[in-house]
């Protein structure tokens, strides 16, 4: 390999991106080093259906039966009324048509603990700290850590996520770059919740609102909220009691079974409780310093995508900075250009959905359930989901194929 005079490089955040970046760049001769601002790894989040470049991705870091191994094929997607009937729904063998059985569905925490253990021993991991300031310089970015450590790095990318610390620091506040989709998402797991429906997902929505479980292994069961509001406070400024009231608030009048699965919310700790938001920004990289997922261009749940495209950023970034041999504007700017248009398409998609997922109105949810009908007529479900599922771009090939084995 020519010589490199980039060569070290902390990532910052351990979530999807950030291990899925520290492993290609390791493989390109790079020495990164992560650094999240959470204890441990995170756990909590619901569960993502995962196909087309991020399951390619997953088979190149060689991770393809265990992501099989820890995931779920989910069967049917039902909507269901306030005693429990089902209202609507549709099998999801059209997605498993679609992309030739190469679908999956994920829970967050294990995908991000998946990729994690692919990375573990060989790349220097700093847990419980985050960067405080990271000035630039010509040939490098001195980094400030909020424990009192100073280091130099040649590169640093944010991959901290829809409130980017990074990207805060370096590109400016997050309310120029964030747009708010007008929703909210909490989710939280349990064991031993009754009923269970395996391999179903099962919805009940009212307008602005959406509640819905997904049956785990080990009898755990799976709770995700979707509600309609416009919320200028940072939720990350509400402490869990106040998410759990506002919950509570939103869904509380007993219907479905949503008496239960407050009661069930009172005992967790853990809850991911957030905007549902996209990043929109002009460029993902300024100077020694670029994002990856989230960070630098959250697409939102909306899209259904967002693990998947933060892989995929993290992999072109490091196959761009392997191509230019660690000339790093040069790198950056192939980065972007390669994936801006996809990405913005990917949010367009997003931002449309996101009235249907949970309507705000009765005549809206009536429309949904009617479209969610339609998908039960053979050739219709191909037709509504085809665009979104098949993926128009291509992994490139670094050179990397290998490298699973
Ligand atoms: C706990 C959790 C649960 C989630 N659950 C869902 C869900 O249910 N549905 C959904 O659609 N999306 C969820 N998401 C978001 C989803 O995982 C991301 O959209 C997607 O995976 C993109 O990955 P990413 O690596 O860019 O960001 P993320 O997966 O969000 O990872 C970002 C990481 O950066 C860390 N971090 C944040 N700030 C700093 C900082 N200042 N310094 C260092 N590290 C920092 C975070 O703790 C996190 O580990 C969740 C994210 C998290 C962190």
């Amino acid at each position: 390999m020519p010589r490199m005079n980039v060569k070290t490089v902390l990532i910052s955040g351990v979530g999807i991106g950030g291990p899925t970046l520290a492993f290609w760049l390791r493989a390109a001769g790079f020495e990164p080093t992560l650094i999240e601002r959470a204890p441990g790894l995170r756990a909590g989040g619901f569960v993502i259906d995962f196909w087309g470049l991020g399951y390619d991705l997953a088979e190149r870091m060689g991770l393809a039966n265990d992501i099989e191994r820890v995931g779920y094929h989910m069967r049917e997607l039902r909507i269901v009324d306030e005693r429990g009937e089902r209202v609507a729904g549709f099998g999801t063998t059209v997605f498993h048509e679609l992309t030739g059985g190469r679908f999956v569905t994920l829970g967050r925490s294990d995908l991000s603990r998946l990729l994690f253990e692919k990375i573990r021993g060989g790349t220097e991991v700093i847990f419980g700290d985050e960067i405080l300031c990271l000035p630039q310089h010509a040939d490098r970015v001195q980094v400030q850590f909020k424990h009192g450590n100073e280091r130099s790095f040649d590169l640093v990318i944010g991959a901290d996520g829809l409130h980017s610390s990074v990207r805060r620091l370096v590109f400016g506040s997050q309310d120029r770059f964030e747009k708010q989709l007008g929703y909210m998402v909490a989710a939280f797991e349990v064991r031993g919740y009754r009923p269970r429906d395996e391999d179903v997902y099962v919805i009940h929505s009212e307008p602005g609102r959406m509640l819905g479980r997904f049956a785990l292994r080990d009898d755990r069961t799976l709770f995700l909220f979707v509600f309609a509001a416009d919320v200028d406070r940072s939720p990350t400024m509400l402490d869990l009691p106040m998410q759990k009231a506002l919950l509570r608030k939103m869904f509380g009048d007993g219907k479905w079974e949503r008496a239960r699965i407050l009661g069930e919310l009172s005992s967790t700790q853990a809850l991911y409780f957030d905007r549902v938001s996209q990043v929109k920004m002009e460029t993902w990289w300024r100077g020694r310093v670029a994002l990856v997922g989230d960070a630098a261009f959250c697409v939102s749940l909306m899209a259904g995508q967002g693990s998947a495209l933060a892989m995929t950023s993290a992999y072109v970034l490091a196959g761009e900075l392997a191509k230019a041999i660690g000339r790093h504007e040069e790198a950056f700017g192939n980065y972007e250009m390669r994936l801006r248009a996809y990405i913005s398409s990917k949010q367009k998609g997003a931002e449309s959905f996101s009235t249907a997922f949970a309507p705000k109105t009765r005549w809206g949810l009536f429309l949904r359930n009617q479209v969610i009908k339609a998908c039960a007529i053979p050739g219709l479900a191909r037709l509504t989901f085809g665009r979104d599922i098949v993926d128009t771009l291509q992994l490139p090939d670094y050179g990397w194929s290998a490298i699973a084995t």
